[in-house]
Protein backbone atom coordinates (compact mmCIF):
# COMPACT_ATOMS: atom_id res chain seq x y z
CA UNK A 1 0.00 0.00 0.00
CA UNK A 2 1.23 3.38 -1.07
CA UNK A 3 1.59 5.66 2.36
CA UNK A 4 -0.55 8.89 2.02
CA UNK A 5 2.63 11.09 2.50
CA UNK A 6 4.04 9.27 -1.35
CA UNK A 7 0.52 10.20 -2.60
CA UNK A 8 0.12 13.98 -1.62
CA UNK A 9 4.21 14.36 -2.84
CA UNK A 10 3.08 13.26 -6.50
CA UNK A 11 -0.80 14.26 -6.46
CA UNK A 12 -0.22 17.65 -5.34
CA UNK A 13 3.23 18.72 -5.36
CA UNK A 14 4.08 16.13 -8.65
CA UNK A 15 7.68 14.89 -7.10
CA UNK A 16 8.16 11.20 -7.20
CA UNK A 17 10.65 10.38 -3.99
CA UNK A 18 11.73 12.37 -1.37
CA UNK A 19 15.14 14.15 -0.62
CA UNK A 20 16.83 13.50 2.10
CA UNK A 21 15.10 14.10 5.41
CA UNK A 22 12.12 14.73 4.33
CA UNK A 23 10.38 11.47 4.75
CA UNK A 24 11.86 11.16 8.16
CA UNK A 25 10.42 14.95 9.21
CA UNK A 26 6.92 14.02 7.62
CA UNK A 27 6.29 11.36 9.43
CA UNK A 28 7.41 12.26 12.90
CA UNK A 29 5.01 15.08 12.69
CA UNK A 30 2.62 12.54 11.51
CA UNK A 31 2.94 10.99 14.68
CA UNK A 32 2.34 13.93 16.76
CA UNK A 33 6.19 14.17 17.28
CA UNK A 34 7.60 18.08 18.20
CA UNK A 35 10.14 18.04 15.26
CA UNK A 36 13.03 20.38 14.27
CA UNK A 37 14.43 19.90 10.95
CA UNK A 38 17.88 21.11 10.01
CA UNK A 39 18.77 21.28 5.89
CA UNK A 40 20.84 23.62 3.51
CA UNK A 41 19.03 25.66 1.94
CA UNK A 42 17.29 24.64 -1.05
CA UNK A 43 16.98 21.49 0.41
CA UNK A 44 12.81 21.37 0.80
CA UNK A 45 12.47 22.22 3.88
CA UNK A 46 8.60 23.69 2.89
CA UNK A 47 7.73 20.37 1.72
CA UNK A 48 7.87 19.16 5.57
CA UNK A 49 5.26 21.06 6.42
CA UNK A 50 2.94 21.01 3.65
CA UNK A 51 3.09 17.88 2.92
CA UNK A 52 1.61 16.71 6.47
CA UNK A 53 -0.50 20.11 6.20
CA UNK A 54 -2.55 18.05 3.88
CA UNK A 55 -2.82 14.53 5.12
CA UNK A 56 -3.76 16.08 8.86
CA UNK A 57 -7.45 17.93 9.55
CA UNK A 58 -7.69 21.28 10.29
CA UNK A 59 -5.29 24.53 9.47
CA UNK A 60 -1.48 24.72 9.07
CA UNK A 61 0.10 27.76 10.59
CA UNK A 62 3.26 28.45 9.21
CA UNK A 63 5.24 31.06 10.81
CA UNK A 64 7.73 33.06 9.16
CA UNK A 65 9.60 36.57 9.66
CA UNK A 66 9.81 37.27 6.23
CA UNK A 67 7.02 39.10 4.75
CA UNK A 68 8.80 39.11 1.13
CA UNK A 69 8.17 35.79 0.82
CA UNK A 70 4.74 34.33 2.48
CA UNK A 71 3.03 35.79 -0.98
CA UNK A 72 5.18 33.76 -2.87
CA UNK A 73 4.83 30.67 -1.02
CA UNK A 74 0.63 31.43 -0.96
CA UNK A 75 0.59 31.32 -4.81
CA UNK A 76 2.87 28.54 -4.83
CA UNK A 77 0.78 26.56 -3.09
CA UNK A 78 -2.97 28.27 -4.77
CA UNK A 79 -1.41 27.42 -8.23
CA UNK A 80 -1.34 23.52 -7.04
CA UNK A 81 -4.72 23.96 -5.97
CA UNK A 82 -4.26 24.24 -2.36
CA UNK A 83 -6.27 26.83 -0.19
CA UNK A 84 -3.98 28.87 1.28
CA UNK A 85 -3.68 32.64 2.68
CA UNK A 86 -1.15 35.03 4.70
CA UNK A 87 -1.54 37.78 7.25
CA UNK A 88 0.56 40.04 7.71
CA UNK A 89 1.47 43.88 7.89
CA UNK A 90 1.03 44.47 4.33
CA UNK A 91 -3.22 44.28 4.19
CA UNK A 92 -5.42 46.76 4.18
CA UNK A 93 -8.00 46.31 7.67
CA UNK A 94 -10.59 45.33 5.06
CA UNK A 95 -8.43 42.35 3.65
CA UNK A 96 -7.60 41.51 7.14
CA UNK A 97 -10.88 41.18 8.32
CA UNK A 98 -12.05 39.02 5.69
CA UNK A 99 -9.61 36.92 5.91
CA UNK A 100 -9.56 36.36 9.11
CA UNK A 101 -13.56 35.06 8.70
CA UNK A 102 -12.33 32.82 5.94
CA UNK A 103 -10.16 31.46 8.40
CA UNK A 104 -12.68 31.03 11.12
CA UNK A 105 -14.98 29.64 8.11
CA UNK A 106 -12.02 26.93 7.59
CA UNK A 107 -11.47 27.61 4.40
CA UNK A 108 -8.03 27.55 4.26
CA UNK A 109 -5.16 24.39 4.51
CA UNK A 110 -2.15 26.62 5.06
CA UNK A 111 -2.09 30.23 6.81
CA UNK A 112 0.97 32.23 7.21
CA UNK A 113 1.78 35.06 9.68
CA UNK A 114 4.00 36.56 10.59
CA UNK A 115 5.57 36.24 14.46
CA UNK A 116 4.19 40.03 15.79
CA UNK A 117 0.30 38.52 14.90
CA UNK A 118 0.49 35.78 18.13
CA UNK A 119 0.20 39.64 20.17
CA UNK A 120 -3.26 39.93 18.85
CA UNK A 121 -5.69 38.85 21.03
CA UNK A 122 -8.25 39.09 18.20
CA UNK A 123 -5.97 36.75 16.31
CA UNK A 124 -5.30 34.32 19.08
CA UNK A 125 -9.19 34.27 19.40
CA UNK A 126 -9.80 33.73 16.03
CA UNK A 127 -6.94 30.70 15.64
CA UNK A 128 -8.45 28.76 18.89
CA UNK A 129 -11.90 28.19 17.59
CA UNK A 130 -10.72 26.19 14.66
CA UNK A 131 -8.64 22.77 14.34
CA UNK A 132 -5.28 23.13 13.93
CA UNK A 133 -3.48 20.62 11.91
CA UNK A 134 0.35 22.06 13.20
CA UNK A 135 2.32 25.04 13.84
CA UNK A 136 5.72 25.81 11.56
CA UNK A 137 8.20 27.71 12.60
CA UNK A 138 10.36 28.49 9.50
CA UNK A 139 13.89 30.19 9.89
CA UNK A 140 13.78 28.87 13.65
CA UNK A 141 16.85 29.92 14.39
CA UNK A 142 15.13 33.31 14.68
CA UNK A 143 13.85 32.24 17.84
CA UNK A 144 17.59 31.67 19.31
CA UNK A 145 19.33 34.69 21.20
CA UNK A 146 22.49 32.53 19.96
CA UNK A 147 21.21 32.42 16.27
CA UNK A 148 22.91 35.33 14.15
CA UNK A 149 19.02 36.86 13.17
CA UNK A 150 17.79 36.58 16.30
CA UNK A 151 13.75 37.87 16.48
CA UNK A 152 12.29 38.69 20.18
CA UNK A 153 8.83 38.93 19.09
CA UNK A 154 9.38 35.16 17.34
CA UNK A 155 10.74 34.42 20.98
CA UNK A 156 7.37 35.89 22.50
CA UNK A 157 5.13 33.28 20.77
CA UNK A 158 6.07 30.48 22.76
CA UNK A 159 4.27 32.17 25.63
CA UNK A 160 1.06 33.41 24.16
CA UNK A 161 1.03 29.55 22.51
CA UNK A 162 -0.05 28.47 25.56
CA UNK A 163 -3.56 30.83 25.15
CA UNK A 164 -4.71 28.22 22.82
CA UNK A 165 -7.21 25.26 23.57
CA UNK A 166 -4.67 22.69 22.86
CA UNK A 167 -1.38 23.08 20.75
CA UNK A 168 -0.90 21.08 18.09
CA UNK A 169 2.28 19.24 16.60
CA UNK A 170 4.97 21.50 16.64
CA UNK A 171 7.53 21.80 13.37
CA UNK A 172 10.51 23.94 13.37
CA UNK A 173 12.97 24.60 10.62
CA UNK A 174 16.46 25.74 9.79
CA UNK A 175 19.53 25.68 7.73
CA UNK A 176 22.00 27.32 9.82
CA UNK A 177 22.25 26.44 13.31
CA UNK A 178 25.06 25.74 15.38
CA UNK A 179 25.07 23.30 18.02
CA UNK A 180 24.01 25.65 20.64
CA UNK A 181 21.32 27.38 18.33
CA UNK A 182 20.12 23.60 17.94
CA UNK A 183 20.01 22.82 21.71
CA UNK A 184 17.77 26.09 22.06
CA UNK A 185 14.98 25.57 20.29
CA UNK A 186 14.91 21.89 21.36
CA UNK A 187 14.56 23.18 24.73
CA UNK A 188 11.77 26.48 23.72
CA UNK A 189 9.87 24.04 21.94
CA UNK A 190 9.93 20.62 23.79
CA UNK A 191 11.16 19.35 20.60
CA UNK A 192 12.08 15.84 20.92
CA UNK A 193 13.06 14.80 17.60
CA UNK A 194 15.61 16.63 15.59
CA UNK A 195 16.43 15.67 11.69
CA UNK A 196 19.48 16.82 10.51
CA UNK A 197 20.59 16.08 7.27
CA UNK A 198 23.68 18.02 7.81
CA UNK A 199 24.77 21.16 6.24
CA UNK A 200 26.99 20.22 3.41
CA UNK A 201 26.33 21.64 -0.19
CA UNK A 202 28.62 19.89 -2.54
CA UNK A 203 27.81 22.04 -5.47
CA UNK A 204 29.75 25.28 -4.24
CA UNK A 205 33.08 26.02 -4.59
CA UNK A 206 34.36 28.36 -2.19
CA UNK A 207 38.09 30.95 -2.54
CA UNK A 208 39.29 33.18 -0.28
CA UNK A 209 41.20 35.72 -1.81
CA UNK A 210 43.40 38.36 -0.35
CA UNK A 211 45.68 40.98 -1.29
CA UNK A 212 44.17 41.83 -4.49
CA UNK A 213 42.18 45.00 -5.63
CA UNK A 214 38.58 43.97 -4.94
CA UNK A 215 37.62 46.19 -7.66
CA UNK A 216 39.58 44.85 -10.57
CA UNK A 217 38.69 41.50 -9.32
CA UNK A 218 35.07 41.54 -9.17
CA UNK A 219 35.23 43.02 -12.89
CA UNK A 220 37.37 40.19 -14.17
CA UNK A 221 35.34 38.03 -12.53
CA UNK A 222 32.11 38.99 -14.14
CA UNK A 223 33.37 39.17 -17.42
CA UNK A 224 34.33 35.70 -17.17
CA UNK A 225 30.67 34.61 -15.85
CA UNK A 226 29.06 37.67 -18.47
CA UNK A 227 26.06 35.79 -18.71
CA UNK A 228 25.72 34.51 -15.27
CA UNK A 229 23.79 35.52 -12.86
CA UNK A 230 25.68 36.20 -9.29
CA UNK A 231 24.99 37.87 -6.26
CA UNK A 232 27.77 40.20 -4.70
CA UNK A 233 27.43 40.96 -1.25
CA UNK A 234 29.11 44.76 0.26
CA UNK A 235 29.37 45.60 3.95
CA UNK A 236 27.26 49.00 3.65
CA UNK A 237 24.79 50.72 2.30
CA UNK A 238 27.78 52.86 0.90
CA UNK A 239 30.14 50.20 -0.41
CA UNK A 240 26.97 48.78 -2.17
CA UNK A 241 26.14 52.47 -3.88
CA UNK A 242 29.99 52.72 -5.09
CA UNK A 243 29.92 49.37 -6.67
CA UNK A 244 27.00 49.85 -8.71
CA UNK A 245 28.28 52.81 -9.78
CA UNK A 246 31.48 51.73 -11.07
CA UNK A 247 29.70 48.22 -12.63
CA UNK A 248 26.85 50.27 -14.02
CA UNK A 249 28.98 52.79 -15.84
CA UNK A 250 30.78 49.88 -17.23
CA UNK A 251 27.68 48.49 -18.89
CA UNK A 252 27.07 45.36 -16.75
CA UNK A 253 23.45 44.89 -16.60
CA UNK A 254 23.20 45.50 -12.42
CA UNK A 255 20.38 46.32 -9.61
CA UNK A 256 21.20 47.32 -6.25
CA UNK A 257 19.00 46.90 -2.95
CA UNK A 258 19.62 47.87 0.41
CA UNK A 259 17.42 49.63 3.12
CA UNK A 260 17.86 52.71 2.63
CA UNK A 261 16.09 52.77 -0.82
CA UNK A 262 12.38 53.24 -1.27
CA UNK A 263 10.35 50.16 -0.98
CA UNK A 264 9.40 50.52 -4.40
CA UNK A 265 13.05 50.87 -5.98
CA UNK A 266 13.73 47.45 -3.68
CA UNK A 267 11.25 45.61 -5.26
CA UNK A 268 11.97 47.07 -9.09
CA UNK A 269 15.37 45.87 -8.08
CA UNK A 270 14.43 42.24 -6.86
CA UNK A 271 12.29 42.24 -9.78
CA UNK A 272 14.81 42.96 -12.63
CA UNK A 273 17.31 40.11 -10.91
CA UNK A 274 15.13 37.40 -10.24
CA UNK A 275 13.59 37.26 -13.78
CA UNK A 276 17.32 37.69 -14.90
CA UNK A 277 16.81 41.24 -16.64
CA UNK A 278 20.00 42.23 -14.60
CA UNK A 279 22.78 39.71 -13.77
CA UNK A 280 24.21 41.04 -11.12
CA UNK A 281 22.85 42.13 -7.63
CA UNK A 282 24.73 44.25 -5.85
CA UNK A 283 23.44 43.86 -2.40
CA UNK A 284 23.66 44.60 1.52
CA UNK A 285 22.81 41.70 3.75
CA UNK A 286 19.39 42.94 3.63
CA UNK A 287 18.52 41.12 0.23
CA UNK A 288 17.99 37.30 0.08
CA UNK A 289 16.44 36.08 3.20
CA UNK A 290 14.01 33.57 1.17
CA UNK A 291 14.46 34.64 -2.25
CA UNK A 292 14.33 31.28 -4.29
CA UNK A 293 15.87 32.42 -7.46
CA UNK A 294 17.83 28.87 -8.11
CA UNK A 295 20.34 29.71 -11.23
CA UNK A 296 22.43 32.29 -9.22
CA UNK A 297 25.92 31.02 -10.35
CA UNK A 298 28.11 32.83 -8.21
CA UNK A 299 27.73 34.90 -4.83
CA UNK A 300 30.64 37.52 -4.28
CA UNK A 301 31.60 38.90 -1.27
CA UNK A 302 33.40 42.27 -1.73
CA UNK A 303 33.98 42.65 2.65
CA UNK A 304 33.91 39.53 5.23
CA UNK A 305 30.83 39.20 6.91
CA UNK A 306 30.01 39.35 10.62
CA UNK A 307 29.89 35.69 11.10
CA UNK A 308 30.03 32.34 9.56
CA UNK A 309 26.37 31.83 9.86
CA UNK A 310 25.54 34.68 8.07
CA UNK A 311 28.17 33.81 5.76
CA UNK A 312 27.07 30.42 4.41
CA UNK A 313 23.42 31.64 4.80
CA UNK A 314 24.57 34.34 1.91
CA UNK A 315 26.63 32.03 -0.09
CA UNK A 316 24.50 29.46 0.08
CA UNK A 317 22.15 31.43 -2.47
CA UNK A 318 24.13 29.88 -5.21
CA UNK A 319 23.41 26.85 -6.81
CA UNK A 320 19.75 26.32 -5.42
CA UNK A 321 19.33 24.21 -8.40
CA UNK A 322 22.30 21.77 -7.83
CA UNK A 323 24.44 23.20 -10.69
CA UNK A 324 28.57 23.66 -9.64
CA UNK A 325 28.93 27.39 -8.41
CA UNK A 326 31.10 29.69 -6.70
CA UNK A 327 31.15 31.77 -3.71
CA UNK A 328 34.43 34.01 -3.50
CA UNK A 329 34.95 36.04 -0.32
CA UNK A 330 37.62 39.04 -0.91
CA UNK A 331 38.91 39.67 2.03
CA UNK A 332 41.08 42.43 3.64
CA UNK A 333 42.80 42.98 6.82
CA UNK A 334 40.12 46.31 7.29
CA UNK A 335 36.74 44.39 7.52
CA UNK A 336 37.96 43.39 10.26
CA UNK A 337 37.86 46.69 11.77
CA UNK A 338 34.49 47.55 10.03
CA UNK A 339 32.61 44.17 11.56
CA UNK A 340 34.02 45.31 15.51
CA UNK A 341 33.00 49.05 14.84
CA UNK A 342 29.65 47.47 13.34
CA UNK A 343 29.29 45.51 16.36
CA UNK A 344 30.29 48.22 19.13
CA UNK A 345 28.09 50.62 17.86
CA UNK A 346 24.66 48.36 17.60
CA UNK A 347 22.23 48.23 20.52
CA UNK A 348 22.63 45.07 21.34
CA UNK A 349 23.53 44.53 25.53
CA UNK A 350 26.99 43.90 26.65
CA UNK A 351 26.92 39.81 26.87
CA UNK A 352 25.38 39.49 23.33
CA UNK A 353 27.94 41.59 21.97
CA UNK A 354 30.62 39.65 23.44
CA UNK A 355 28.81 36.65 21.73
CA UNK A 356 29.31 38.43 18.66
CA UNK A 357 32.71 39.03 19.27
CA UNK A 358 33.17 35.38 19.45
CA UNK A 359 31.42 34.57 16.44
CA UNK A 360 33.64 37.37 14.51
CA UNK A 361 36.67 35.76 15.44
CA UNK A 362 35.87 32.29 13.87
CA UNK A 363 35.00 34.12 10.26
CA UNK A 364 38.39 35.80 11.07
CA UNK A 365 39.57 32.05 11.27
CA UNK A 366 38.14 30.88 8.61
CA UNK A 367 39.81 33.71 6.23
CA UNK A 368 43.20 32.96 7.62
CA UNK A 369 42.91 29.03 7.84
CA UNK A 370 44.94 27.11 5.35
CA UNK A 371 42.40 23.93 5.76
CA UNK A 372 39.97 22.96 3.01
CA UNK A 373 37.01 25.95 3.45
CA UNK A 374 33.92 24.06 3.42
CA UNK A 375 35.29 21.56 5.79
CA UNK A 376 36.01 24.61 7.84
CA UNK A 377 32.55 25.69 7.96
CA UNK A 378 31.14 22.29 8.60
CA UNK A 379 33.35 21.93 11.43
CA UNK A 380 31.89 25.08 12.70
CA UNK A 381 28.82 23.46 12.43
CA UNK A 382 29.33 20.42 14.39
CA UNK A 383 29.05 18.93 11.01
CA UNK A 384 30.72 15.95 9.43
CA UNK A 385 32.10 16.10 5.77
CA UNK A 386 31.72 13.63 3.67
CA UNK A 387 35.21 13.26 2.42
CA UNK A 388 38.57 14.59 3.99
CA UNK A 389 39.08 18.14 2.10
CA UNK A 390 36.54 19.39 -0.78
CA UNK A 391 39.39 19.43 -3.47
CA UNK A 392 38.27 22.15 -5.04
CA UNK A 393 38.16 25.19 -2.47
CA UNK A 394 40.82 27.63 -3.01
CA UNK A 395 43.02 25.97 0.01
CA UNK A 396 42.54 22.30 -1.99
CA UNK A 397 43.70 24.46 -4.81
CA UNK A 398 47.24 25.40 -3.59
CA UNK A 399 48.29 22.22 -1.64
CA UNK A 400 51.28 21.44 -3.63
CA UNK A 401 53.62 23.64 -2.09
CA UNK A 402 54.25 23.25 1.88
CA UNK A 403 56.65 25.45 3.94
CA UNK A 404 57.92 24.66 7.49
CA UNK A 405 57.61 28.06 9.34
CA UNK A 406 57.99 26.24 12.49
CA UNK A 407 60.47 29.00 13.55
CA UNK A 408 58.98 31.91 12.66
CA UNK A 409 55.84 30.93 14.83
CA UNK A 410 58.49 30.11 17.28
CA UNK A 411 59.58 33.31 17.62
CA UNK A 412 55.82 35.17 17.39
CA UNK A 413 54.81 33.05 20.03
CA UNK A 414 57.62 33.60 22.38
CA UNK A 415 56.87 37.27 21.67
CA UNK A 416 53.77 36.68 22.79
CA UNK A 417 54.95 35.24 26.02
CA UNK A 418 57.30 37.89 26.69
CA UNK A 419 54.70 40.41 25.72
CA UNK A 420 52.80 39.23 29.31
CA UNK A 421 49.94 37.72 27.17
CA UNK A 422 48.63 41.23 27.42
CA UNK A 423 48.67 42.57 23.67
CA UNK A 424 46.36 41.55 20.41
CA UNK A 425 47.21 41.17 16.89
CA UNK A 426 48.67 44.41 16.24
CA UNK A 427 50.82 45.20 18.93
CA UNK A 428 52.72 41.67 18.45
CA UNK A 429 53.27 42.46 14.88
CA UNK A 430 54.71 45.65 15.85
CA UNK A 431 56.85 44.30 18.45
CA UNK A 432 58.01 41.85 15.98
CA UNK A 433 58.99 43.84 13.31
CA UNK A 434 61.14 46.08 15.37
CA UNK A 435 58.62 48.96 14.86
CA UNK A 436 59.40 52.89 16.04
CA UNK A 437 55.63 53.06 16.85
CA UNK A 438 55.19 55.47 19.98
CA UNK A 439 52.77 52.99 21.78
CA UNK A 440 55.32 50.08 21.89
CA UNK A 441 57.95 52.40 23.82
CA UNK A 442 55.39 53.85 25.64
CA UNK A 443 54.44 49.96 27.06
CA UNK A 444 58.51 49.60 27.30
CA UNK A 445 58.44 46.56 24.68
CA UNK A 446 61.53 47.64 22.69
CA UNK A 447 63.61 46.16 25.33
CA UNK A 448 62.46 42.83 25.32
CA UNK A 449 64.32 40.24 23.78
CA UNK A 450 61.82 39.47 20.88
CA UNK A 451 61.52 43.46 19.59
CA UNK A 452 62.47 43.05 15.71
CA UNK A 453 63.21 39.36 16.22
CA UNK A 454 61.70 39.20 12.77
CA UNK A 455 62.59 42.72 10.95
CA UNK A 456 62.89 40.69 8.15
CA UNK A 457 59.03 40.94 6.79
CA UNK A 458 56.46 43.56 6.94
CA UNK A 459 54.19 43.98 9.42
CA UNK A 460 51.50 42.60 7.41
CA UNK A 461 53.02 39.14 6.49
CA UNK A 462 53.41 39.28 10.29
CA UNK A 463 49.66 40.26 11.25
CA UNK A 464 48.98 37.30 8.29
CA UNK A 465 50.94 35.04 10.28
CA UNK A 466 49.76 35.78 13.43
CA UNK A 467 45.82 35.64 12.19
CA UNK A 468 46.80 32.25 10.53
CA UNK A 469 48.44 30.89 13.95
CA UNK A 470 44.98 31.72 15.54
CA UNK A 471 42.95 29.98 12.68
CA UNK A 472 44.91 26.73 12.95
CA UNK A 473 44.24 26.75 16.97
CA UNK A 474 48.14 27.59 17.71
CA UNK A 475 47.49 30.74 19.64
CA UNK A 476 44.73 31.20 21.54
CA UNK A 477 42.38 35.29 22.02
CA UNK A 478 40.39 35.98 24.99
CA UNK A 479 37.09 37.27 23.92
CA UNK A 480 36.33 40.69 23.49
CA UNK A 481 36.57 43.64 20.94
CA UNK A 482 40.19 43.64 21.05
CA UNK A 483 41.44 39.78 21.56
CA UNK A 484 44.20 39.34 23.67
CA UNK A 485 46.76 36.75 22.21
CA UNK A 486 47.44 34.07 24.53
CA UNK A 487 49.32 30.32 24.24
CA UNK A 488 47.36 27.40 24.27
CA UNK A 489 48.47 23.75 24.56
CA UNK A 490 49.61 23.75 20.85
CA UNK A 491 51.59 26.65 21.60
CA UNK A 492 53.81 25.35 24.35
CA UNK A 493 54.01 21.94 22.08
CA UNK A 494 55.69 24.43 19.29
CA UNK A 495 57.65 26.46 21.61
CA UNK A 496 58.98 23.15 23.03
CA UNK A 497 59.71 21.70 19.35
CA UNK A 498 57.28 18.57 19.17
CA UNK A 499 55.14 20.25 16.70
CA UNK A 500 55.89 21.73 13.26
CA UNK A 501 54.12 24.35 11.66
CA UNK A 502 53.16 24.32 8.21
CA UNK A 503 52.07 26.60 5.57
CA UNK A 504 50.73 26.92 2.58
CA UNK A 505 50.97 29.19 -0.27
CA UNK A 506 48.92 31.93 -0.67
CA UNK A 507 45.55 30.73 -2.17
CA UNK A 508 44.46 31.69 -5.82
CA UNK A 509 41.04 30.81 -7.33
CA UNK A 510 41.13 28.63 -9.91
CA UNK A 511 39.35 30.88 -12.49
CA UNK A 512 42.47 32.87 -12.46
CA UNK A 513 44.56 29.94 -13.10
CA UNK A 514 43.39 29.26 -16.33
CA UNK A 515 45.71 31.26 -19.07
CA UNK A 516 49.09 30.98 -18.58
CA UNK A 517 52.04 28.89 -19.43
CA UNK A 518 52.38 26.31 -17.55
CA UNK A 519 55.91 25.29 -17.99
CA UNK A 520 57.44 28.83 -17.63
CA UNK A 521 55.19 28.76 -14.61
CA UNK A 522 57.27 25.64 -12.89
CA UNK A 523 60.44 27.27 -14.14
CA UNK A 524 59.90 30.06 -12.28
CA UNK A 525 59.01 28.37 -9.68
CA UNK A 526 61.59 26.28 -9.35
CA UNK A 527 64.22 29.38 -9.23
CA UNK A 528 62.00 30.64 -6.37
CA UNK A 529 62.75 27.56 -4.69
CA UNK A 530 66.89 28.43 -5.17
CA UNK A 531 67.06 31.74 -4.30
CA UNK A 532 64.39 30.70 -0.87
CA UNK A 533 66.79 28.13 -0.11
CA UNK A 534 70.00 30.54 -0.64
CA UNK A 535 68.26 32.91 1.41
CA UNK A 536 66.95 30.42 3.58
CA UNK A 537 63.47 31.82 3.77
CA UNK A 538 59.94 30.22 2.71
CA UNK A 539 59.49 30.63 -0.97
CA UNK A 540 56.38 32.73 -0.94
CA UNK A 541 57.73 35.53 0.98
CA UNK A 542 59.75 36.29 -1.84
CA UNK A 543 57.05 35.72 -4.74
CA UNK A 544 53.50 34.47 -4.30
CA UNK A 545 52.15 31.81 -6.69
CA UNK A 546 49.94 34.73 -7.91
CA UNK A 547 52.14 36.35 -8.64
CA UNK A 548 53.98 33.96 -10.86
CA UNK A 549 51.24 33.03 -12.41
CA UNK A 550 50.48 36.68 -13.27
CA UNK A 551 54.42 36.73 -15.28
CA UNK A 552 54.30 33.82 -16.94
CA UNK A 553 50.91 35.07 -18.27
CA UNK A 554 52.54 37.85 -20.02
CA UNK A 555 55.92 36.13 -21.22
CA UNK A 556 55.96 33.89 -24.07
CA UNK A 557 57.77 30.20 -23.59
P1 LIG B 1 14.34 25.49 1.65
O1 LIG B 1 13.19 26.15 2.35
O2 LIG B 1 14.87 24.29 2.36
O3 LIG B 1 15.45 26.45 1.30
P2 LIG B 1 12.38 25.01 -0.40
O4 LIG B 1 11.38 24.35 0.46
O5 LIG B 1 12.12 26.42 -0.79
O6 LIG B 1 13.83 24.92 0.25
O7 LIG B 1 12.62 24.10 -1.68
C1 LIG B 1 13.61 24.40 -2.65
C2 LIG B 1 13.19 23.85 -4.00
O8 LIG B 1 13.25 22.43 -4.00
C3 LIG B 1 11.78 24.21 -4.37
O9 LIG B 1 11.79 24.66 -5.71
C4 LIG B 1 11.00 22.91 -4.22
O10 LIG B 1 9.90 22.85 -5.06
C5 LIG B 1 12.05 21.88 -4.54
N1 LIG B 1 11.77 20.57 -3.90
C6 LIG B 1 11.49 20.36 -2.60
N2 LIG B 1 11.31 19.04 -2.34
C7 LIG B 1 11.49 18.39 -3.51
C8 LIG B 1 11.45 17.00 -3.90
N3 LIG B 1 11.17 16.03 -3.03
N4 LIG B 1 11.70 16.71 -5.19
C9 LIG B 1 11.98 17.69 -6.07
N5 LIG B 1 12.04 19.00 -5.77
C10 LIG B 1 11.79 19.37 -4.50
MG1 LIG C 1 12.56 27.89 3.20
ZN1 LIG D 1 38.67 22.19 0.07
Amino acid sequence: MIAKEDEILQSYFGYSTFRPGQKETIQQILQQNNTLAVMPTGGGKSLCYQVPGMVLDGTALIISPLISLMKDQVDALQSLGIPATYINSSLTSEELKQRMQDIEARRYKFVYVAPERFESAFFINVVRRIPLSLIAFDEAHCISQWGHDFRPSYRSIIPNLRKLHSIPVLIALTATATGEVIQDIQELLQMDHVINTGFERSNLNFHVIKGKDKATYIRSFIKKHEKESGIIYAATRKQTDALYEQLDKRGIAVSKYHAGLSETERKRAQAAFIHDETTVMIATNAFGMGIDKSNVRYVIHYAMPMNIESYYQEAGRAGRDGEMSECVLLFSPQDIQLQKFLIEQSQMEEAAKQGEYRKLQAMINYCHTHSCLPTFILDYFSDNPSQEGCGRCSNCMERQEKSDITEEAQKILSCVKRMGERFGVGMTAKVLKGSKDKKISQFQLTSISTYGILSAYTEKELTEWIHFLIAEQLLATEEGKYPVLKLNQKSVEVLKGRRKVWMFTAPIPESETTDYHEDLFSALRSRRKEIADEKNVPPYVLFSDATLKELSRYFPV
